[in-house]
């Protein structure tokens, strides 16, 4: 009989269907995915892909013309991405009905994700109902958030009425990254004295967390993905009374309002780009505007570096990672220029080299180490998948 090792991952958003098949067997991991692609534009009329349901099916073809069928015996289980876990979910979760009605209570948390990430789940239990579904949530990580950290000065019986609170997003990036930077530098995560990091996560969507002994104490994004750095299309921090004028001198309603600062502001908001391949560009051309959006962009990123330094008390490294933080050399040396007193010092040879892979990017005599760390979310929720599930798979009850 073959064993069961592979993880097939599913990240449903409301418009596109992500997949890969991750091999967990071997010395390393992850190192073999047979399979991987995107099912886009669901539900959009002329697509041909009607719903979820239909772009499993897609994702099933394509599988078994690499010869890894839905039917494989060597599938163990299928890891979802779950966005929004509220305080219900603090790990991976074996889903069944219960949490499935847990999910579709949280869907006021995050009316565009959560929906998509159930509706995934239902339909590959429908298609393989013997197999584990495991949902791994997106806020998870941020659960060992101290109280003083997560929760907003407001009167705690409005607040509470209303699961108003920081939760925190792109968790299982900074619970992958905080592992592989002290793995990069040859430390144990909760070993003796602890390491202590701050993650960047800079993509289209940007949050920092601070990372203590493998715990997270502090993150940027709040009760949804809008709060903190500078983002593709999020505004980040902001004075909330800007919405409360917003709707009585601009006259704008909720709905337009949470447009504007959801998909209209950030990068693309200052700059009209949110791609920093073409703001680079632009800058170097002499543009005003993009220069502008960049040094809002990484002031704020400074702000939060310090801010966290003063949160974790001595920090040994920090850890860039997503589209931008792999990739801009020039945004990690505009966020860390001067930091010296912090005791960091980036290596201006180190930064400016491509790579694929982790790397330090810092000075040798640097106090805080600074390092790239790919992200790998996928191979994180198959690694928490296959440990929740175990290597012989899960005995399920019979279908429900
Ligand atoms: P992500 O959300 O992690 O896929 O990141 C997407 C973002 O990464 C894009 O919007 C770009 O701004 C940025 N990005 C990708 N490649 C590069 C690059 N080579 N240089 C600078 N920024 C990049």
């Amino acid at each position: 009989m073959t064993a069961a090792t592979r993880v097939l991952v599913l990240n449903s958003g409301s418009s596109s269907l992500k997949y890969q098949l991750i091999d967990m067997a071997g010395p390393v991991p992850g190192a073999r995915r047979p399979a991987r692609g995107v099912v886009e534009r669901i539900g959009e009329p002329g697509s041909g892909v009607a719903d979820h349901a239909a772009a499993l099916r897609t994702v099933g073809e394509e599988l078994a013309a690499a010869g890894h069928g839905l039917d494989s015996p060597g599938l163990l289980a299928v890891g979802h991405r779950a966005v929004h876990g509220g305080t219900r979910f603090t790990g991976p979760t074996l889903v069944d009905n219960g949490v499935l009605a847990e999910m579709e209570k949280l869907v006021p948390l995050a009316p565009l994700h959560n929906p998509a990430n159930i509706a995934g789940i239902r339909v590959a239990r429908d298609l393989r109902p013997d197999l584990p579904q495991v949902a791994v949530f997106d806020t998870a990580f941020h659960a060992t958030l101290p109280e003083h950290a997560w929760r907003y000065a407001l009167d705690p019986a409005v607040a509470d009425a209303h699961a108003i609170r920081r939760y925190g997003f792109h968790g299982t990036s900074h619970a992958y990254v905080s592992r592989a930077a002290a793995e990069l530098l040859g430390r144990d995560p909760a070993g003796p004295g602890g390491f202590n990091v701050i993650v960047l996560h800079l993509g289209n969507g940007a949050s920092a967390s601070a990372v203590a002994g493998g715990r997270c104490v502090e993150t940027s994004m709040g009760m949804t993905p809008l709060e903190g750095l500078v983002m593709g299309t999020r505004s980040g921090d902001l004075d909330p009374a800007v919405i409360f004028h917003l709707a009585r001198e601009a006259g704008m309603a909720t709905d337009a309002i949470d447009t504007l600062l959801n998909k209209r502001s950030g990068l693309v908001g200052l700059c009209g780009d949110n791609d920093m391949r073409e703001i680079g560009r632009r800058i170097a051309e002499g543009d005003e505007r993009a220069r502008l959006a960049f040094d809002v962009y990484v002031h704020r990123i400074r702000k939060y570096v310090g801010a966290y330094t003063a949160v974790l008390g001595r920090v040994d490294a920090l850890a860039f990672t997503a589209g931008v933080g792999e990739n801009s050399a020039a945004v990690r040396a505009a966020a860390l220029r001067g930091l010296e007193g912090l005791g960091v010092e980036l290596d201006p040879v180190r930064n400016a080299l491509r790579g694929s892979g982790p790397r330090v990017v810092s000075t040798p005599g640097s106090a805080v180490a600074v390092a790239v760390v790919p992200t790998d979310e996928e191979l994180e929720i198959a690694t928490q998948t296959r440990d929740l599930v175990g290597e012989r798979g899960l005995s399920l009850p019979p279908p429900q």
